[in-house]
């Protein structure tokens, strides 16, 4: 490993053009009565949270979360032995947290206002109204032998009751592992087996944009290879007429029967909140563990500073609840803090583009967190339509998933926001648990594209080539996190060896993301895409190995490559270079049938754009596919291959780029 100096001299660039780009200011709707003002006060905070970090976790642990049992020790453990922990001894509950604890001062104020797929379709919760339905659901789970440290598959559709499951779960110490509800009935069973869940709670069917999804039918499929699934819990969404078989039952009658009030598990602070599985780039989806002190903290508190979070507020994250995101950011964060979580069942595009002005006119809304793919397929249509709404309620515009580009930060600032909104570009992982990198409303003066700060008590760096850390500012290189936090994973479920290999491997000593990034003059970080191969798909993440073996379970294929593309609305597309077996004839209805193929093994979701048919593949002599030249060329960026001669057979570039012109 060369040292840092010399390293840092390699690795540094010439001035990067996101040096010039110049910061925004005008958070005008922001400035007054912010949790936190100025650069000056989040630089000392921040400072702070890294000199005396003990001191800053200790101090806002108490601060954002009630416990039943101080804990004795702050962080314990190294990334190096993998066994970091946070305030051991500690004892709580995260659904008290979020529930119970706001009773006696909020118990009538609204907890979740949940917008259904029709248009004004309704219903709030107050935080007494939680507790209730939250109650109800554990003690059914408790009835069907579900006990602390058991795991619950849950596949439901953005209805209120799988926020109620989530909180259900973490009430009666049970392991809740939400699978979103896009996914296969092959991806389903693998999560389950993987956890092995012994109770899975679903819903008949979901709605979504006009659409039925039937949901138990996936189920069905699923768990008919699901030895350790002992019962199906069924919420009726649309009471259609479907199958039910011994071992499912309906919810609505056990619900009615079941006592409203269920007493909290107290809980180890280190003891498993939920697993939830990432895309998983390398093959197998890894399942990450997050447990339960740690966590419920960090997601506190970067809830309260990211979103300048203020009593009264109308927070709106419109994800999913199948992703971290709709974990962390509509249920733990928000409710532990005491805030009204809206929940979104529909697209922004039902039953048209206007569907968000809508909705954040009608609720008030002061906080919006989206995707980038959702602001630049808005941006497609005229802002005439948007201009009829009122959108003076918002105070803070989030968004998350992918790098946002320019364009589509500028839209979302100038016309969302009518340049009076702080844009919080958050940029965060599963396995981080919460915001790591992130502007602060009313702190941090803005750069369109950059997610500018680290978090307190986030100590990042880049690391170059040989594994030593780049000194100073204007230089790139891979993001890795230098020191624990408390919402970081604790371990990839059965695979702690997986789990140290995946993120404390690279580089000793330190987290690392598998993201590039560039950080400016000015300390910026730019986050500048994967060192990894995922490909990012509407905002949906998918391993290149997952669609490669759904591609070769197919008879005719012998070999694929699958890789990202540029798309314009997706963000990236899906690419599937494949190489037949000698006795297939390539044919447009084979293709069809390999896209077809995909698209039922992963989902809906994940159906490819292109499909090609190519004698070879580009790989090294020592067999490794040299993906970027797959990349290029796609992309048509021919002109700009690199080095193609460590190929075995360099001839074959020629042929992969006849093919993908005649693709395209
Ligand atoms: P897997 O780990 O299985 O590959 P995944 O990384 O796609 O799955 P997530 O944890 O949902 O699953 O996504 C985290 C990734 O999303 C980050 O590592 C980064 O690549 C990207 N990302 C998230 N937020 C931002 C952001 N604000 N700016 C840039 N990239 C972001
Ligand atoms: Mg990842």
């Amino acid at each position: 490993m060369a040292d840092a100096g010399s390293s840092a001299k390699r690795a540094k660039l010439a001035v990067d053009e996101r040096d010039e780009v110049a910061t925004v200011d005008v958070i005008a709707r922001v400035k007054s009565g912010a949790n936190i003002s100025g650069l000056d006060a989040y630089r000392a905070l921040y400072d702070s949270s890294l000199k005396d970090s003990d001191e800053f976790w200790r101090e806002h642990a108490t601060r954002f979360v009630s416990w039943a049992r101080t804990f004795d020790e702050v962080c314990g453990g190294t990334f190096a032995d993998g066994d970091v922990r946070w305030f051991a001894g500690g004892k709580l509950n995260v659904c008290y947290n979020c529930v119970d604890r706001h009773i006696p001062t909020k118990g009538d104020e609204v907890a979740i206002v949940h917008e259904g797929d029709e248009v004004g379709s309704v219903t709030t919760y107050t935080y007494k109204d939680v507790q209730r339905e939250v109650s109800r659901i554990a003690n059914v789970l408790k009835s069907f032998g579900v006990r602390k440290g058991d795991n619950v598959a849950v596949y439901m559709p953005m209805m209120a009751e799988l926020a109620f499951v989530m909180l259900a779960c973490a009430r009666i110490g049970a392991v809740h592992s939400v699978v979103f509800a896009g996914f296969s009935s092959e991806s389903l069973r693998d999560r389950i087996n993987d956890a092995r869940c012994k109770v899975v709670v679903t819903a008949d069917e979901g709605r979504r944009g006009g659409r039925t999804i039937p949901l138990k039918h996936t189920v069905d499929m699923a768990v008919a290879m699901c030895p350790t699934v002992e019962a199906v819990l069924v919420y009726e969404r649309t009471h259609a007429d479907i199958k039910y078989s011994s071992k499912d039952h309906k919810l609505t009658p056990l619900l009615e029967a079941a006592r409203p009030f269920c007493p909290c598990e107290e809980m180890d602070a280190e003891d498993p909140l939920f697993l939830l599985y990432t895309s998983g780039s390398t093959g197998k989806p890894k399942g990450l563990l997050h447990t339960t002190g740690g966590y419920l903290v960090y997601a506190a508190i970067t809830h309260y500073f990211t979103f300048d979070y203020r009593p009264g507020d109308v927070y709106a994250c419109v994800a999913d609840c199948g992703w971290i995101t709709g974990h962390s950011y509509i249920v733990y964060g928000p409710l532990c803090n005491g805030a009204t979580t809206l929940m979104f069942e529909s697209t922004p595009l039902y039953p048209d583009h206007t569907r968000y002005w809508d909705l954040i006119q009608r609720h008030r809304i002061t906080q919006f967190y989206t995707a980038p793919t959702a602001i630049r397929s808005l941006m497609r249509f005229s802002n005439d339509a948007m201009a009829k709404f009122d959108l003076t309620s918002l105070r803070v515009l989030g968004t998350v998933g992918e790098p946002i580009n320019p364009e589509a930060w500028r839209w979302y600032y100038d016309f969302v926001g009518k340049r009076s909104c702080s844009i919080v570009d958050t940029y965060w992982q599963t396995e981080t648990g919460g915001h790591v990198v992130s502007p602060l409303p009313g702190c941090t003066p803005l750069k369109p594209g950059s997610a500018t700060l680290p978090f307190f008590g986030v100590e990042t760096a880049l690391m170059d080539g040989d594994g030593a850390e780049i000194t100073g500012n204007s230089v790139s290189g891979v993001l890795c996190i230098k020191r624990p936090w408390p919402g970081m994973a604790r371990t990839i479920n059965g695979d702690h060896a997986r789990f140290m290999v995946t993120y404390f491997g690279a580089y000793p000593g330190y987290y690392f993301t598998g993201d590039g990034a560039f950080r400016d003059k000015d300390g910026y970080i730019w986050i500048t895409g994967r060192v990894d191969d995922v490909l990012n798909v509407s905002g949906h993440r998918l391993g290149s190995a997952e669609i490669e073996s759904a591609l070769i379970e197919h008879e005719f294929v012998a070999e694929s490559a699958v890789i990202g593309c540029p798309h314009d609305t997706k963000g990236q597309g899906i690419c599937c270079y494949v190489v037949l077996t000698a006795d297939a004839v390539e044919s447009s209805d084979l293709l069809a049938e390999l896209r077809l193929q995909v698209r039922t093994t992963i989902g809906p979701f994940a159906t490819p754009d292109y499909i090609i048919a190519t004698p070879g593949l580009p790989k090294t002599r020592s067999g490794k596919i040299m993906r970027r030249v797959l990349r290029k060329i796609i992309a048509q960026e021919t002109d700009s291959l690199g080095d193609v001669s460590t190929l075995a057979d360099p001839s074959v570039v020629d042929i992969l780029i006849e093919k993908a012109n005649e693709a395209i």
